[in-house]
């Protein structure tokens, strides 16, 4: 049974000089090939040392659609190749294999030619219409080469230590938390499994923990999952973040060889260190249940608080329909949606919805890391001045004088797939979602669900712009608060996954 637990790449340290380790027990020090070069001692430091390192050759292109089958892959290369634009498809993703057979989880991504650099592949993506669907993406034409130094072997590439006990971790020093963030720092990490070193595609060393996805996936829920949260919400969480690394594995890291990265960028994995009781629990009621839509594993997307209407993929990523990640009321109160213009928009904000994650109404657990309350409905306020420098800052973009900021298209639940940001220069049209957010905030504006209020002056120019919104993150999938009351009135895991992923069936995969 548990040979068919797929093994996950998780990126641990993704650069650095020298890679400094212990363990429990005594290792063994493996090539990349599985010959065995060296053995280690326990309790003691180890470095890895890295020398005549060459950069991988990289090549950059954009990502103008995304497919699952081959036939909607052809149908969107004609498409491309009728507006004149030739795309090559890479197969980004994992085969799983599972003991009863394989499940392929790898889609379709149609890219452009390669560009001359990362600008000018980032200048096309930026023009590119409808906004917010192209992305840069990147492979690698010729892959980073050097030796690797332990003691005094030296070895091509890389190298794997193996703990000779089953139950021992190893300790990796010097990882870098919350990176790019304020909160950003070094720490040790403790590991099971294998830790492997090798090459980034600067040519510096990275860290790489290969372990069973039920192991990673407690870790990855424990920093989520205090034991005051019911146990239903979070066998609901843990079946949706095991669904989603199954589904995206490789994709997010495509051009490096891991599966995901252990910071916020993919998803949060300290090591195991820390793992809760209630998360352990979770996991080991739920081994191997994952969401499934037609044959494949569900890339189970989840948010902090929808608002009241869960939002459509295709209104947020790229133009897909997904079924599992549809609009809906989050609540006893029927929602009417889609919101049609600015007016129902501005009713729904005001409103105060009976929904689940509304916690207006409903309590939820103290222990929370989160003031939701102040995320259901919220109000931030700039200066005219204020914003303007701020989202010039932020896009990296001269439009003069901020005139005014114009809604464009919104998704059902009322996000803002674009806007129109109006200098006295050019306009800028900015979108989707995460973009939006992007601009104007200094790190992330709560969500894109918002309408503006302007203060103006006595010549009529606007001197404030209040922005007032509903909800905190993209509101597809499952709403982080709005699962954990319905846990708490009672609903089972079961029916919380399939309120938040229509369409969707749950199956135990090994
Ligand atoms: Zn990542
Ligand atoms: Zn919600």
């Amino acid at each position: 049974m548990k040979n068919n637990i797929p093994r996950v790449r998780i990126g641990m340290i993704q650069s650095a000089d020298e890679i400094h380790f212990g363990c429990d027990s005594t290792f063994t020090v493996f090539s990349l090939g599985g010959e065995k070069v060296a053995t280690g001692l326990a309790g003691q430091n180890y470095t890895v040392g890295a020398d005549h390192c060459k950069p991988s050759q990289i090549f950059y292109c954009v990502r103008l659609a995304i497919a699952i089958t081959e036939a909607e892959k052809k149908r969107r290369q004609e498409e491309l190749a009728q507006r004149g634009i030739a795309t090559t498809a890479w197969r980004p993703g994992v085969v799983l294999s599972l003991g009863g057979g394989d499940m392929d989880n790898r889609e379709y991504w149609m890219v452009t030619e390669p560009f001359a650099d990362e600008n000018a592949a980032r200048e096309y993506a930026r023009t590119y219409e409808p906004i917010g669907e192209a992305v840069v993406v990147k492979d690698i034409i010729r892959k980073s080469s050097g030796t690797l130094l332990f003691g005094q072997h030296r070895l091509e590439n890389g190298l794997r230590i193996v703990a000779d006990k089953a139950e021992a971790l190893l300790q990796l020093h010097d990882v870098t938390v919350g990176i790019e963030f304020h909160w950003q720092h070094k720490r040790t990490q403790l590991i099971p499994g294998v830790l492997e070193i090798n090459l980034n595609n600067a040519g510096h060393l990275q860290a790489i923990n290969e372990l069973d996805i039920e192991s990673y996936l407690m870790s990855v829920n424990s920093s989520e999952m205090t034991k005051d949260n019911p146990i239903e919400l979070l066998k609901a969480q843990t079946i949706a973040a095991r669904s989603t690394i199954l589904a995206t594995m490789g994709k997010h890291h495509y051009d490096e060889n891991f599966h995901i990265c252990s910071d916020d960028h993919c998803q949060c994995y300290h090591g195991v260190g820390n793992i809760s009781q209630a998360s352990r629990q979770a996991a080991h009621d739920t081994l191997g249940e994952n969401l499934l839509h037609d044959g494949r594993v569900c890339d189970a997307r989840y948010a902090k608080i929808c608002g009241g209407i869960m939002e459509d993929y295709r209104d947020i990523w790229d133009h897909r329909e997904i079924p599992y990640l549809v609009p809906g009321s989050d609540g006893r109160e029927n929602m009417t949606y889609p919101l049609r213009d600015e007016q129902q928009v501005k009713d729904y904000i005001d409103s105060s919805p009976d929904v689940w994650c509304n916690t207006q109404k409903y309590e939820i657990p103290s222990s929370l890391p989160y003031n939701t309350r102040e995320l259901f409905r919220w109000k931030v306020s700039y200066e005219r001045e204020e914003l303007e420098a701020l989202i010039s800052r932020r896009l990296d973009e001269n439009f003069g004088d901020l005139i005014d900021i114009i809604p464009g298209d919104r998704a059902p639940g009322g996000r803002l797939i674009y806007m129109d940001v109006v200098g006295s220069k050019r306009t800028l049209r900015v979108g989707k979602e995460l973009m939006i957010r992007r601009a104007l905030s200094e790190s992330h504006l709560y969500s894109a669900c918002f309408y503006i209020e302007r203060a103006y002056d006595a010549a009529g120019k606007i001197t404030h712009f209040h922005l007032i919104g509903a909800g905190w993150g993209h509101g597809v999938g499952l709403c982080q608060v709005g699962a954990t009351v319905m846990a708490q009135q009672g609903f089972d895991y079961r029916a919380i996954l399939a309120h938040y992923y229509k369409n969707s069936k749950l199956e135990k995969l090994y």
